[in-house]
């Protein structure tokens, strides 16, 4: 089936700002509240929110094998259920839709109010009901970094790193999605030159610059899924901020991996472009060597070319862009990651997000956490109005962008945008 939603030629008849993530090529998928505080599956083409349950109500998606509630839900796992096949059907006819040429909703304006929105009218939400979290470790520059911090820079990457995605499994209970603030956590550190742990606040809160992709249900407990069809279960694409504490992760993350520095919060942007609006941006993954086993191998290119910023944004003050960073670093491919998570019968439902690690580039200034930016707190960085940042200060706003960009056609995620609150306080008991 082609993707006609992706015609780099189609205009349509909502106007588009210039430069935005979500031209009528975009057609991406997220959950928001709207206006009459109603719950509803929607898309976006420029800064128009569109109500899907609406339009199905009104007979839009009519030929299309639809259960008469798959957009009035609050998540969008059942959509994401009923495969590949039925998400290109709906891209297409929403393509179609909003197509300059076509007149039946253009010339609508009842139906028009029912089913726009502007962007300040609705409230996004979590997109997916996530059941399960995994967190790969795949970009060779940043386990390169972190592994001559933490360790030692001659034994860096650990001896299976080249072998295999290395990963470890999260907890999706704490995944919030852009706009909801986190929190700086408390926990056990163990103070430089001393041989007993701490309690108190995280000194060294960070933010690890991801993206994550979103499955469909894949396989059966028992049964991996083969390199060549992994594209086909993954729905699409988010970015990811997967928030940490350095110094509890340093002193907890032996032997067992990431545990409390990791899980207090990590934060997603809510649209999820799906890979098929990401197809024209397909470019090779980094060469590997050693050759990896043959269940990993994968003709092709299969990675996407990514653009990905982060911007620090202090309380009263504004944004600076401290890292400029691209998918396409990432050292294992999606497709890896995904048949390397099943090869055991691992079993991968609807709704269940991948983390690709951070995205750190080969140079100092496109690396994905504070942790390796500043080198350990030994090299800060300077923002606009003269301070200093080594980690996330208390009312810092970090802001994540990406989007691809070829032959005049941009596809974008928006933005993924989170304040660093103060530590919990309790209410004081008299
Ligand atoms: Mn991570």
């Amino acid at each position: 089936m082609p993707i006609e939603a992706n015609n780099p030629n189609k205009k349509t008849w909502i106007s588009v700002p210039e430069n935005s993530d979500f031209p009528i090529q975009n057609i991406p998928f997220g959950v928001f509240l709207t206006r009459d505080d109603i719950i509803t599956i929607g898309t976006r083409i420029g800064d128009q929110a569109i109500d899907l349950g609406a339009l199905h109500q009104l007979g839009y998606f009519d030929g299309i094998p639809l259960t008469d509630d798959i957009f009035l839900q609050d998540t969008l796992n059942d959509f994401i259920s009923d495969g590949q096949k039925t998400w290109r059907l709906v891209r297409n006819r929403i393509s179609e839709l909003f197509d300059i040429n076509n007149k039946s909703l253009q010339h609508s304006s009842a139906h028009k109010k029912i089913v726009l929105f502007s962007m300040d009218e609705i409230e996004m939400q979590l997109p997916v009901q996530i059941g399960d979290y995994t967190d790969f470790y795949s970009s060779k520059e940043h386990a390169t970094n972190v592994g001559s911090m933490f360790r030692d820079p001659k034994s860096a990457l650990m001896p299976n790193w080249l072998h295999l995605p290395v990963a470890y499994h999260g907890r999706s209970s704490t995944i919030v999605p852009s706009g909801v603030p986190v929190r700086r956590p408390m926990g056990q550190t163990l103070p430089k030159d001393s041989e007993r742990p701490v309690f108190g606040p995280s000194k060294l809160v960070d933010f690890e610059l991801e993206m994550a992709f979103i499955t469909t249900d894949a396989n059966l407990m028992g049964e991996p899924i083969p390199i060549t069809e992994t594209e086909d279960y993954i729905f699409g694409m988010v970015l990811f901020n997967d928030w940490s504490a350095r110094d509890i992760q340093k002193w907890e993350y032996q032997p067992l991996g990431p545990f409390l520095a990791k899980n207090f919060a990590s934060s997603i942007s809510p649209w999820i472009v799906t890979l098929d609006a990401l197809e024209p941006f397909r470019t090779a993954s980094p060469v590997q060597n050693p050759e990896p086993l043959p269940y990993l191998q994968l003709k092709g290119n299969h990675s996407f070319d990514i653009q990905l910023e982060v911007d620090i944004t202090p309380e009263n003050g504004s944004p600076t862009t401290v890292t400029r960073s691209n998918f396409k670093y990432m050292y294992w491919s999606m497709a890896q990651q995904l048949a390397h998570h099943t090869v055991n019968g691992c079993k991968i439902n609807s709704g269940d997000i991948m983390g690709s690690g951070t995205l750190s580039g080969p140079t100092p200034d496109s690396y994905g956490s504070m942790l390796e930016l500043a080198w350990q707190g030994t090299k800060p960085i300077r923002l606009n109005n003269g301070e200093n940042r080594t980690f996330i200060q208390d009312g810092d706003t970090v802001t994540m962008r990406g989007f691809c960009s070829k032959d005049g056609i941009r596809i974008g995620f928006g933005e993924l945008s989170t304040k660093l609150l103060p530590i919990f306080k309790s209410k004081s008991k008299k």
